[in-house]
């Protein structure tokens, strides 16, 4: 390759952030590095997400873009990794005769040797295959040396529930889970780098351990909570049916772990909550929900809800709204429903009407707005612990961190104070953000 360096884009989730770090951890080992601009790269990489429609369609509209300059410049390298090319496999490149490379979600580690080969031969590429277990035990991705002060640590990956509407088991495979020593190590090294936050990650961490006859979740977060230097723990993605008691309790138990939980509840009504095969009932996620508020009384939960299941009707929505004001979430991430292909929901008949759909998406948006401007609002006049991750957007003197909540402060400070703990007096509450002051002597 003449040109070595290579412009990366990633939509979706915290697993494809982490298989993007790889992606340029990778890139580098054979002497490519990142630009921002497409323009000036002789790699152009899209690492892709097929949760829902509107992700796809983003992603094939980024691709279309890049056509020009590879008509420009033939020798540019177009690939396309994640979820779409896992899914899609060869036919895009059928589809899209300027497209060079297709990687699955399995085939990351495979990118360099893949790129050398379309550079050298001047052939296009595809390579999709899932690999057995053994194999993928063996490529969990661990940390390298970026600077930061909170990182994601992958656990666990795939996923094995099958929820009726989800894409994610077939584009990801099956669950599997990392040896606990490995993340363990992973976690120390990350704390001697300066790493004070990690996230624990991977499609439903609540079930980690138990194919593998590894130590429980629970476990696992109470070795992350005694390892020096690590000042918090988060983990995501949970899920309801496999939130044990024992986990639960961790909330009042673990002095690192953060009192914020995102449990997606997708909605509300007993009898579509059966019908996307969740495993769990209205009541018993309100008892859950009761249970963490009694381990832990200040814990703020945030959820994913989806509107418009085929077959949703107007009862069974309001389910779903009585479900948002009964529980208070601090924020949700809301979705209209995405028929995906090979998917169960999507051969169920689906006649509610797009606008009804739009509507009840709306209603719920304004209502959880409401609860959510309410929760952040009340932190005004509070003091809260902030971990200081930097200089904020707002230029020289500005500092930005993170509550316990998840919930972004702004205030000024020496930037000295990056990667501390401080106390942080809140002083507004805007739309995304909190605004604070510095309680002297920090
Ligand atoms: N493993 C995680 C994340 C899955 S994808 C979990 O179980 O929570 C993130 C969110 O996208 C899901 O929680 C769900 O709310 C939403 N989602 C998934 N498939 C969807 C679809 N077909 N249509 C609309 N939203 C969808
Ligand atoms: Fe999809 Fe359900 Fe697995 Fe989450 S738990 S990734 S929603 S199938």
């Amino acid at each position: 390759m003449n040109n070595k360096a290579f412009y990366l884009e990633t939509f979706g989730c915290q697993m494809n952030v982490v298989d993007s770090e790889r992606i340029v951890d990778l890139l580098g080992g054979i002497g490519l590095h990142q630009v921002e601009e497409p323009e000036q790269a002789g790699l152009i990489l899209l690492n892709t997400c097929a949760v829902r429609d509107k992700a796809v369609r983003k992603a094939y509209g980024h691709l279309g873009r890049f056509k020009p300059l590879k008509d420009r410049n033939p020798e540019l390298i177009l690939g396309m990794g994640g979820c779409i090319a896992q899914q899609e496999g060869k036919q895009l490149l059928e589809e899209f005769p300027y497209l060079d490379l297709v990687f699955g979600t399995h085939n990351v580690h495979r990118l360099p040797e893949l790129v050398q080969q379309v550079a050298d031969n001047r052939v296009r590429c595809e390579e999709t295959e899932f690999l057995d277990r053994e194999t993928r035990l063996q490529l969990f991705p661990s940390r390298t040396g970026k600077e930061a002060f909170t990182r994601f640590v992958t656990v666990m990956q795939g996923c094995d529930n099958f929820c009726s509407y989800c894409v994610v088991p077939y584009v990801r495979g099956r669950e599997i889970s990392r040896p606990s020593g490995e993340i363990l190590d992973e976690i120390r090294e990350l704390a001697k780098q300066g790493v004070r936050e990690v996230t624990l990650i991977g499609q439903n961490v609540n079930s980690y351990g138990t194919k593998e006859e590894e130590i429980s979740f629970s476990s696992l977060l109470e070795q992350v909570n005694a390892i020096d230097g690590i000042d918090r723990i988060r983990f995501t993605t949970s899920h309801p049916k496999d939130l044990s008691d024992e986990l639960i309790d961790c909330f009042g138990r673990l002095d690192k772990l953060c009192k914020h939980l995102h449990l997606p509840v997708q909605c509300g009504s007993n009898e579509v909550l059966k019908a996307m095969n969740r495993g769990y009932t209205r009541e018993r996620y309100l008892e859950i929900v009761s249970r963490l508020r009694q381990v832990c009384p200040d814990i703020r939960l945030s959820s994913d809800v989806i509107v418009g299941f085929p077959g949703e009707t107007e009862d069974n929505f309001s389910a779903t709204m009585s479900l948002l004001e009964k529980v208070r979430y601090a924020e949700i991430y809301s979705f209209i429903y995405s028929p995906r292909s090979g998917t169960a929901a999507a051969e169920i008949c689906d006649d509610t009407p797009a606008q009804v759909k739009q509507k009840r998406f709306n209603q719920m948006l304004t209502m959880q707005q409401e609860i959510s401007r309410q929760t952040w609002e009340a932190d005004v006049g509070t003091v809260q612990e902030v971990l200081v991750e930097g200089e904020s957007k707002m230029g020289e003197g500005q500092l930005f961190g993170r509550s316990t909540w998840n919930r972004i402060v702004n205030f000024s400070g020496p930037l000295e104070l990056a990667g501390r703990l401080v106390p942080v007096k809140i002083t507004k509450s805007y739309r995304n953000s909190l605004l604070g002051e510095l309680i002297e002597g920090h």
